[in-house]
């Protein structure tokens, strides 16, 4: 990314931010009258729009720079893009030898493997060499020739990772291989700010990393916060419904801000390691609700590439976690633990039974 890009990407991303906290503070999604008015900061990091309420008096800014350290750490050691993160060291060292990584490396690792082995690989960390070849939310965008899509593809399983837990060491034990964990990168983070926060003592926070929000505790009048679920066909800020959460987090992946359109297709960045393409399906966006936001993130991802037939009977089968898909002929399905918690605020789309 070019400086002045950089300079232009934060500047948007401080105006979105406020844009947003404007528009939740008037509307449906919990921070509505009886509320007291939050401390509230904003970061850029994990390539988007960070911001974290905390509804308490004593949140001090020196608090908030400690928080922001965490997740710059985070962000440091995740992103394969900065060529000294710890993934990219595994990924330079893939066919050659095993890399020692932090406990959180290791961590956000050992649940993406679970989550790959757990969905047979519909999520599969090891898609580095897929959305290198795509380029989905960079300049260069475009459709690779099929030849490219088939070796990509091909370097895409998650079984070749040998990973130790007890000795955090990594090993990609095919040339070409590379990891990818920004499907479950920011869940990861969510948790662990929200830990922070905990530990300080605050009851009452929303971290919103992207999108993937943890709602900490309940609001100030003991009412579940509401949280809101984008419009997909619109900007930022929008909501086609909202979901009732106390201390849980719930995470969407949706396909309406990284992608581009070639010959009428929308081509996206969740993409399916079978074939190497974008997932293609119905959906616009799946939402998650657990307890744990790297559980979230990982399974929004997961059930996207699965599509709404299979992802669905898939949330419906989990004992601890609940999903809302929408769909692009603007219908929503929800898993039944979610039923009566999802109110639908958008006339345009339709709850389906
Ligand atoms: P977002 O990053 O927009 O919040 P996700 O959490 O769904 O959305 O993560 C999408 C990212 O995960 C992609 O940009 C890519 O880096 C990676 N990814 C894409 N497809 C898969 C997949 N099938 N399994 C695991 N990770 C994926
Ligand atoms: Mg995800």
């Amino acid at each position: 990314m070019t400086d002045t890009f950089r300079a232009l990407s934060i500047l948007l991303a401080v105006t979105l931010a406020l844009t947003l906290a404007g528009c939740r503070d008037r509307a449906e999604s919990g921070y509505a009258a009886g509320a007291i008015e939050p401390k509230s900061d904003t970061f850029f990091m994990f390539d988007t729009i960070n911001t974290v309420n905390v509804y308490d008096e004593r949140m001090t800014g020196q608090t908030f720079r400690e928080l922001e350290a965490i997740g710059r750490e985070l962000d440091a050691r995740l992103n394969r893009f900065s060529a000294d993160s710890e993934i990219a060291r595994v990924n330079a060292a893939a066919g050659k030898e095993a890399v020692t990584v932090s406990a959180d490396t290791c961590e956000v690792l050992r649940l993406a493997l679970d989550m790959a082995r757990r969905s047979q690989g519909k999520f599969d960390p090891t898609v580095g060499p897929l959305v290198d070849l795509w380029g989905i939310g960079t300049e260069r965008a475009a459709r690779p020739p099929e030849s490219e899509i088939r070796k990509a593809a091909g370097l895409v399983n998650y079984e070749w990772v040998e990973l130790d837990a007890a000795a955090c060491s990594v090993f990609l034990t095919k040339p070409g291989m590379s990891l990818d964990v920004g499907a479950v990168a920011k869940g990861y983070a969510g948790d662990r700010l929200a830990a922070f926060l905990k530990e300080r003592g605050f009851r009452s926070a929303i971290i919103d990393l992207g999108g993937n929000v943890v709602a900490v505790g309940q609001k100030a009048d003991g009412k579940p916060w509401r949280i809101g679920i984008q419009n997909p066909e619109t900007s930022r800020g929008k909501h086609v419904a909202v979901v009732e959460v106390r201390d849980q987090s719930i995470v969407t992946s949706g396909i309406y801000e990284r992608y581009f359109i070639q010959d009428g297709v929308r081509y996206h960045h969740l993409l399916n390691p079978d074939d190497g393409y974008p997932a293609q399906n119905n959906l616009y966006s799946v939402t998650v609700v657990t307890d744990r936001s790297a559980y979230a993130d990982a399974l929004s991802t997961a059930l996207f590439v699965m599509g709404l037939e299979e992802g669905l009977a898939f949330a419906e089968a989990l004992p601890d976690a609940e999903a809302l898909f929408l769909t692009r002929d603007r219908e929503m399905y929800v898993t039944g633990g979610l039923r009566d918690r999802v109110t639908v605020t958008d006339g345009d789309y339709k709850l389906m039974p």
